[in-house]
């Protein structure tokens, strides 16, 4: 079985032919010829079946992509029936929990949250659920499941294990491998890397969930576009590389914030590129620690080449269990040492002399 490098660089191309392209053409259309496979835009298009491809070689399963990680996401909350007890993280991905909310105020679902590092508490809630939403590492506390435990007790009491994989990546966790019958990454993170696309996957080896899942993105018309799929394709050609660079600056940073004065508590799984601290100071100051650095951008999202940071409480979607002065960095693939310099000027420049 060919490496990650060599999958995410040679699939996903079209067939060679004396002066065929190299890359997918992107062909604007909203319809085409009868009598083929694609017939209509909402239901597919070249540039989207190619990133497909890469993805579900590097997640080891069939995948559908999406405009975005949370259309991926509805398409999956989507196939449940009314009155689903869905079990899901108490933090994580603010969007999501939002929808879980959401929809168990409009009586839709029963959303139960649970604190997703306390296995028994997961477990307790298991029985009769109808999806258990797995995200590990989860965003913005870093917080990890017992992912094996989690999904063999699941599968036994027939619950759809989902997990949100866009933090680890493929490279360092398979949902699908362990037993997982989902796996969402926001493409618009790690895979596309370059902060310039919407994107979103989910891939699953799950023939009927595939099928209810595709045919949800075809009514909606939440299939990831060509322009934008072309985009996500270019992107996940260095994501391997990116990725591990990233990975290494981060491990590198969250050593040096660890032993640095002003910091309260640094959270880092030991793996992927985004960590979180929380330091000494008020929310004010985290604030002006994110506007003072002249090479990291005060900015939302992660996973792009440039690293970015943000006081997360500053989000009214935000869970009020994360802590007002907690800034999350998603590290990027510049220099460690010129990264390290910023923070470390960012932080003497508002804490020094407090
Ligand atoms: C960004 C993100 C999403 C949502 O993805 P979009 O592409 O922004 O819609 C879902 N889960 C996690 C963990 C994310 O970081």
């Amino acid at each position: 079985m060919a490496s990650y490098y060599t999958k995410a660089i040679a699939l996903g191309r079209p067939k060679k032919y004396e002066d065929g392209p190299l890359n997918t053409p992107v062909s604007f259309n909203s319809t085409y010829h009868a009598g083929g496979t694609i017939g209509y835009a909402r239901y597919g298009n070249t540039a989207c079946s190619d990133f497909e491809e890469v993805v579900g070689s590097l997640e080891n399963g069939k995948t559908l992509a999406f405009s975005s990680g949370m259309s991926a996401f509805q398409a999956i909350i989507n196939i449940l029936p009314v009155g689903s007890t869905v079990i899901s993280s108490n933090q994580g991905y603010a969007g999501v929990n939002a929808t879980l909310h959401k929809m168990h105020l409009e009586n839709k679902i029963n959303f139960i949250p649970v604190n997703i590092e306390n296995t028994a508490e997961v477990l307790e809630n298991l029985v009769g659920a109808s999806l258990l939403w797995v995200e590990t590492p989860t965003n913005p506390m870093l917080k990890t499941a017992d992912s094996e435990r989690l999904i063999d007790r699941a599968k036994a009491e027939g619950v759809i294990v989902g997990f949100d994989n866009t933090f680890a990546t493929p490279l360092t966790q398979k949902p699908l491998d362990l037993g997982a019958d989902i796996s969402l990454n926001s493409a618009t993170k790690y895979f596309a890397g370059h902060s310039d696309v919407l994107a979103g996957t989910v891939s699953t080896n799950n023939k009927d969930l595939y099928e209810k899942i595709e045919f949800n993105r075809k009514i909606n018309g939440t299939i990831l576009q060509p322009f934008e799929a072309f985009l996500a394709l270019r992107g996940i050609r260095t994501f391997p590389l990116r990725f591990e660079r990233a990975q290494d600056n981060a491990r590198f940073i969250s050593e040096k914030l660890k032993s640095y004065d002003y910091i309260k508590k640094v959270n880092y799984p030991g793996y992927g590129a985004v960590l979180s601290f929380e330091i000494n100071g008020t929310p004010e100051d985290a604030e002006k620690i994110c506007n003072s650095s002249r090479l990291i951008s005060n900015a939302t999202s992660l996973g792009g080449v440039e690293s970015l940071w943000e006081r997360r409480r500053r989000w009214e979607l935000e869970s009020k269990t994360v802590p007002e002065s907690l800034i999350r960095l998603s590290v990027g693939c510049e220099c460690k040492f010129d990264l390290w310099s910023d923070i470390k000027y960012s932080i003497d420049s508002i804490l020094f002399e407090k």
